[in-house]
């Protein structure tokens, strides 16, 4: 029988403030431990939680963004559990009137567009971390609390998606508006965006769900992908073997790409949530509302949209360019100030994301800034540079921060168009090559791509194939 997965992701994210959800310790990340906290964080008796404006409307804009429905009225309530990481031993968190429901974003996923649906949207505070000795016989474990309290978004999927590319897609485009919308940094790395899938299986055509797994740990997007398509695969074939998938929570494995259950005693959830009673509901009024909503910026699938409309790009540049904000802010740099879209298109992708990757740095920190590779664009269009070239002087460029110009000329890069400086080479290469030439006009094409490579090689690449070209055919037949 054939088999298809169910996916459902949960995230958080962390939101970008300067201070914790509610109190005014900072939020920096990799301090030394316990040294961002205060009587409120640690929970200590009697003190009492302010909430922070920013965070909220941080929460605001990325459910505006997700297109759900705002909470005229919403309010924090009591999530409790007990754990060392969690001094209070409840986290502030939504339940009963989440900030935003029924939501959706649109992925892309290989060429076409798929819906993914928002069950809700709301706003809670992270727990601290847990540190265990790398000496495993270690009897303790440490506990920091620099990160109890650090504003958290969390953005719960339907299950929609029906395979691990899927999930791929959903996560890197709601990451991409997370950070078009500077609500969140989304490094995953640090912590500050987590998933949990919950993950089924069931008989292709059957609209029933099967039971779920949810799988914890997920520290990279790419582990979230392989959990998917490893459960797909397990749950696949306990069903196909007549089995049942029971219901239970299990664990990654990163370093041997299996999922483990978890121990069950960890899985009680009876977090008797009520609301919070020292902080009061709030509400949002349709004036505040579209104070937020004036406030927010162009986001990835409009600015894609643009890109296709605007600078006639294929699909696949648009969602290349639009991932991230600053490079397509460079795109569109490289553009006013001259260069061909499609032109600078291919240069963002190639060698300006490469160098960016070499680098593991920002666009606004290379050496080639907009106007500069516009004009060793210039350059390639007007014939004075071939494309590979162009390349080089690209990586020189990266190097030594000097313009295209400079770098041509002390280098002595430039392209040879002029006929009569070619011309004495082109002789050269034929007289030194007659079978080819014979070949040439004998009718036989791959010759004439022979010579034009032997008069590149004689250049050092500097010649204009499309003048040595048109040289050989005037040449050859003499
Ligand atoms: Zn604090």
């Amino acid at each position: 029988m054939e088999y298809e997965v169910i996916v459902g992701l949960e995230t958080h994210a962390h939101l970008l403030t300067e201070s914790k959800m509610f109190c005014g310790c900072s939020t920096k990340f990799g301090s030394p431990p316990n040294t961002q906290t205060c009587p409120v964080c640690q929970g200590l008796p009697g003190v009492l939680p302010v909430i922070n404006r920013k965070a909220f409307e941080h929460g605001l804009k990325a459910a505006l963004a997700l297109h759900c429905e705002i909470a005229p009225v919403t309010q924090f309530d009591r999530k409790n559990y007990y754990y060392p990481d969690l001094p209070k031993n409840y986290q502030i968190s939504q339940n009963y009137n989440n900030l935003g429901v029924n939501g959706w974003i649109d992925v892309e996923v290989e060429g076409s567009t798929r819906r993914v649906g928002i069950w809700n949207t709301h706003l809670e505070e992270d727990a601290g971390k847990l540190e265990h000795p790398e000496d495993t016989g270690a009897e303790y474990t440490t506990v920091d609390l620099n990160r109890t309290g650090t504003p958290l978004l969390e953005v719960v999927s339907a299950p929609d998606m029906r395979s691990a590319a899927e999930a791929g897609a959903y996560m890197s485009e709601l990451a991409s508006m997370l950070r078009y919308l500077e609500v969140s940094d989304c490094k995953m790395e640090e912590g500050s965006l987590r998933f949990e899938a919950s993950i089924s299986v069931r008989p292709r055509g059957s609209d029933t769900l099967g039971n779920r797994v949810e799988v914890k740990n997920l520290n990279s997007m790419s582990s979230v992908v392989r959990a998917v398509e490893y459960e797909a695969k397990r749950q696949g074939e306990v069903l196909e073997s007549g089995g049942t998938v029971p219901s239970e929570t299990m664990l990654w494995d990163v370093a041997r790409g299996v999922t483990q259950p978890m121990r069950s005693k960890e899985e009680a959830k009876d977090y008797r949530y009520f609301p919070e009673p020292d902080l009061v509901p709030i509400e949002i009024t349709p004036e505040w509302l579209e104070r937020v909503q004036a406030d927010m910026p162009e986001l990835p699938a409009e600015r894609r949209r643009r890109f296709v409309s605007d600078y006639g790009l294929p699909q696949y540049d648009a969602a290349v360019l639009v991932e991230s904000k600053a490079v397509g802010n460079y795109f569109e740099h490289c553009v006013e100030a001259g260069a061909g879209p499609k032109a600078a298109s291919n240069w963002v992708m190639g060698e300006v994301l490469r160098e960016l990757k070499a680098r593991r740095g920002e666009p606004d920190e290379l050496a080639v800034t907009p106007p500069m590779l516009s004009e060793l664009i210039g350059l390639v269009t007007s014939g004075q540079l071939s494309n590979n070239i162009a390349k080089e002087v690209f990586v020189e460029m990266a190097a030594t921060g000097k313009k295209a110009p400079a770098v041509v000329e002390a280098k002595g890069l430039r392209q040879i168009s002029d006929t009569s400086e070619l011309e004495a080479t082109v002789r050269a290469v034929l007289e030194a090559n007659r079978p080819a030439v014979a070949d040439l006009n004998a009718g036989k094409k791959k010759a004439k791509g022979f010579l034009i490579g032997q008069v590149m090689r004689a250049t050092q690449g500097k010649a204009n194939p499309k003048v040595v070209g048109s040289l050989i055919d005037a040449l050859a037949g003499c």
